[in-house]
């Protein structure tokens, strides 16, 4: 893939800049405090801005293009698909959307072969809780702290993260528990089998004091992506679902984020051999072309409603163009190989890299990861584990953070970073020598987080 050189255009940016300030209300920010950069184009593993910058794309534009930018066979399925059906309403059968649905249901893990659609994660999770509070009747629902689940009403709700403080009266029934992760330990173990051993005992005293009767699901995202990549230890997720086939309880694993490639599998969970009952997806599914996201409903859930109505849907539930796109996603990622480039990136090329780094620099706490999902835990002290800043900072106490992600920008590198981590999440199509000049210039700004040790 060739990348069309940027036309430098400085007065065109700070044009598109100005329009953007006047007119735009940016997500999850105080207004007058960002700067958005202009964006002129993207390819591949690349975007650029009015300047002749151009970006190595470690974020994935929020962990999302993993066919990475302007891939030729999704731009021309959905271009066809609009000059052939633009919209049609949710209660037709189109063949466009059967397709996805068909292709959807062949890679999820089990029996998840009914497929609803949404526009994204958020409206995903929403429709898995109502789909789990009918099919059991129970009104609460159980996530992870360390989790992020959307932005929407029961979905904000559910996310561990404390961004969902000023919304999380939306939605009543959410109970928090402890999930696994070893490096911070919440059960103060000392290797993972201890960790899993705990974590566990702990879901289960929760569940013993919420009352079994009362839990319609409990919510898990297979790797936990947003709130810092933590890989659960083997015999977690089978744990877990041991644990809700006990007591009746509808296993939900959110695969937003992990799902689709990003792990070097179609979904996180075949990693571990775990089926749930509903499993959310929507990012990687077409990369995020057009708006899609949905849930994928095994088939006793679905049962549920063969006779009895379905009481939720959306005007674009499963629309043309969305599943155009995702079709020609998945036939393009299967005919070139991305999930498995993106396994082998990982183990050949990220992983070792860096491991390496976190031997050479002080900063480098943990590292974790597999696939094209990997995290730094950046830390003061390697022996305290104190992190590089404080849990939620921002402004003067987020230095640090802000100082690492302008020295990468500089350098030529977009790099996902949140609270005291970074996160290497390019597309799966990268190839080695993309990934090792990233790495290369990730090396170089984490010598700025070094000087805060
Ligand atoms: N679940 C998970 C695991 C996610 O990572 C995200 C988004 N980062 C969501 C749900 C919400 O998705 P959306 O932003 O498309 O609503």
């Amino acid at each position: 893939m060739t990348t069309t050189p940027p036309a430098p255009s400085a007065a065109t940016g700070a044009a598109v800049k100005a329009a953007d300030r006047a007119h735009v209300f940016h997500s999850w920010s105080a207004q007058g405090l960002i700067d958005p950069l202009p964006v002129a184009g993207a390819e591949g593993s690349y975007f650029w801005d009015y300047d002749g910058n151009r970006y190595l794309d470690f974020s994935s534009q929020l962990v999302n293009t993993n066919i990475g930018h302007q891939h030729p066979k999704v731009v021309a399925a959905v271009q066809e698909q609009a000059a052939k059906l633009c919209t049609i309403a949710p209660g037709f059968a189109v063949d466009v959307r059967s397709e996805a649905a068909r292709l959807i249901a062949e890679r999820t893990p089990g029996d998840l072969d009914k497929i609803f659609f949404t526009n994204g994660g958020a409206e995903a999770v929403e429709n898995a809780v109502r789909m789990a509070r009918l099919h059991t009747g129970r009104p609460k629902v159980l996530s992870a702290y360390r989790s992020y689940h959307g932005a929407t009403a029961a979905a904000i709700n559910l996310t561990g993260d404390p961004r969902r403080w000023p919304s999380d009266t939306a939605s009543a029934g959410v109970v928090h528990f402890w999930g696994p992760f070893l490096y911070r330990s919440p059960f103060h173990a000392e290797n993972e089998a201890q960790e899993c051993e705990r974590a566990l005992a702990h879901l289960e005293q929760t569940i013993a004091f919420e009352g079994p009767q009362s839990i319609a699901a409990i919510v898990l995202e297979t790797i936990p992506g947003t709130a810092g990549i933590m890989v659960p230890p083997p015999g977690y997720l089978a744990g877990v679902r041991e644990i809700c086939d006990r007591h009746g309880i509808v296993f939900v694993l959110d695969e937003v984020m992990a799902g689709f490639g990003r792990t070097g599998h179609w979904f996180a969970a075949d990693h571990f051999g775990v089926t749930p009952d509903l499993l959310t997806f929507a990012k990687g599914v077409n990369s995020g072309y057009v708006p899609l996201g949905g849930v994928a409903i095994s088939a006793e859930i679905a049962a549920t409603f063969e006779t009895r109505p379905y009481p939720g849907g959306l005007t674009y539930s499963g629309h043309p163009l969305a599943c155009a796109s995702a079709v020609a996603t998945i036939h393009a990622m299967a005919e070139e190989r991305i999930v498995e480039n993106a396994a082998e990136i990982g183990e050949t090329v990220i992983g070792p890299a860096l491991r390496a780094m976190a031997e050479r620099h002080p900063s480098v706490g943990e590292v974790r990861g597999l696939g094209a999902f990997w995290a730094l835990d950046l830390v003061r002290d390697k022996e305290t584990r104190e992190p590089l800043v404080p849990y939620n900072a921002s402004g003067a106490d987020n230095a640090p953070m802000a100082e690492f992600a302008a020295a990468c920008k500089r350098g030529g590198l977009w790099p996902f970073v949140n609270m005291n981590r970074t996160h290497v999440v390019p597309a799966c199509t990268i190839t080695a020598a993309e990934a090792e000049k990233g790495l290369a210039l990730l090396d170089t700004a984490l010598d700025t987080a070094d000087a805060h040790t």
